[in-house]
């Protein structure tokens, strides 16, 4: 087992990775940039080291600082979080050369998760449901138009590399194909520095259904459990259910079983997930794998008992995972809220600054993920989650009357959050009934 563990990362997940590692008797060293020098994760971790300045480019994202900060400080491990370097096979390939654990997938697996368009072709090759499309990268506008009309408009092109909604457009027509074209590999070029794109039917009004993989590093592949993410904004999920609601248990049976096979195509290790678009058929296609932790993992912990970090260092350091399925059954209906510092009533425009006051919800089944505290300044650099806010009913409606009074207990002042937001929504009917797609805020509430 690890003895010290570097967490290339900060805020929740951060502390998140940290509790774990406590729990664990695995000493832990956190990074900071010079904007987080009053982190919680520096408070908490037993060792820090300071990384360099604010901007995540010479600080969460610099290698050479990290891989010297983990040597320095003598650690057997780095647990990469979400964001920043988890996606980053030359990551993992130098941390390997140092002799310093990756806590995540092999640099391959990383590579062809994160090369989606790539990852589709695999996918088709192995008869996992895709979505009608280019199968690839497109090589011009000509060869777009000609796939557009082959699978019918609208269409929405897509970045291979892309990720977090960035370099997506939807086309309802040639003209907007023509027009978009070039915009939509331009954003791709300056996000993620690749100008790939490629080319999907665009499914209406669809649910995003996802499904938790762990595997070890013998072959033994698990589903842990399934998500609902379809309450979105801007392609960006904002809440996250565990079961999934409303679709069949053959479908989610199925959705489970290619998941599984998907992951087994690829050799995938450590933990993983398999995401899909569920249309109203039910008919259901694979969109992407994430090779990391995700951000809503808890409501696949809290409805299972699982801790999945503990699961990620596990696996890396060797253990190996036996008869898993037998073992888990999950129980109630999770809801997780991202709390951010955004202001729903100025088109969630980021709100950072100092929080005057910080009062968290409590009682039975609730559950806050955070890295704030009263007096804490969330710095502007940064993405904008605060926390997660994640609650367990015995059912889905005991879990929805919870989160109310949750909402209503959670103050945080001094900045703009999107607490008020969510307040409303748990009221709207369609979220009661279940009645989800992706399109759902847009349509339910104009934004
Ligand atoms: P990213 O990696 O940028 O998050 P994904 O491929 O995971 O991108 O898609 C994110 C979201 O974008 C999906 O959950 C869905 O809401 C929307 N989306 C992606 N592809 C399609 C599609 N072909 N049709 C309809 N919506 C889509």
């Amino acid at each position: 087992m690890f003895k010290r563990i570097l967490i290339a990362n900060r805020g929740e997940i951060a502390v998140r990775i940290i509790r774990a590692c406590k729990e664990l008797g695995i000493e832990t060293v956190a990074v900071f940039s010079t904007a987080d020098k009053d982190a919680m994760h520096v408070k908490l971790a037993d060792l820090k080291v300071c990384i360099g300045p604010p901007p995540a480019a010479k600080s969460y994202l610099n290698i050479e600082s990290i891989l010297s900060a983990a040597i320095l400080k003598k650690c057997d491990a780095i647990h990469p979080g979400y964001g920043f370097l988890a996606e980053n096979p030359e990551f993992e390939k130098i941390c390997n050369q140092n002799n310093i654990k990756f806590i995540g997938p092999p640099a391959d697996v990383i590579s062809l998760s994160g090369n989606k368009s790539k990852a589709i072709e695999v996918m088709n090759q192995n008869k996992i449901p895709i979505i009608p499309g280019s199968n690839g990268n497109i090589k011009n506008i000509k060869d777009a138009l000609i796939i557009a009309k082959k699978i019918g408009y609208p269409v929405i092109l897509k970045a291979s590399f892309g990720g977090g909604g960035k370099g997506m457009r939807i086309c309802n027509n040639p003209k907007e194909l023509e027009s978009l074209y070039q915009i939509s590999k331009s954003e791709s070029l300056s996000s993620f520095g690749a100008d790939h794109v490629y080319i999907e039917k665009y499914i209406i009004r669809p649910r995003h259904v996802e499904v938790q993989i762990v595997a070890d590093n013998y072959g033994n592949i698990f589903c842990v459990g399934q998500r609902e993410c379809s309450i979105q904004r801007r392609h960006q999920k904002l809440i996250e259910e565990a079961p999934p609601i409303n679709v069949s248990f053959k479908t989610l049976r199925l959705i489970k079983e290619f998941a599984i096979r998907a992951a087994e195509s690829i050799g995938y290790k450590n933990l993983g997930t398999i995401e899909f678009l569920v249309d109203k058929n039910e008919n259901f296609y694979f969109i992407e794998i994430n090779s990391r932790i995700q951000v809503e993992h808890p409501v696949t912990e809290i409805t299972t008992g699982l801790d999945l970090i503990k699961f990620q260092i596990l696996i890396a350091a060797g253990e190996k995972l036996t008869n898993l399925s037998n073992e888990i059954k999950p129980f109630g209906s999770a809801i997780e809220f991202r709390i951010n510092a955004e202001d729903p009533d100025d088109n969630f425009k980021p709100s950072p600054g100092k929080i005057s006051e910080c009062i968290f919800p409590g009682g039975p089944g609730i559950r806050v993920d955070t890295h704030i505290y009263k007096d804490y300044i969330v710095p502007p650099y940064y993405d904008s989650l605060l926390a997660k806010l994640i609650i367990w009913g015995c059912s889905r409606i005991e879990a929805i009357n919870r989160a109310k009074r949750a909402l209503d207990e959670f103050k945080i002042e001094g900045i703009k959050t999107t607490i008020p937001f969510y307040k409303k929504l748990i009221k709207n009917q369609n979220f009661i009934q279940g009645n989800l797609h992706t399109h759902f805020i847009e349509e339910e509430f104009g934004v």
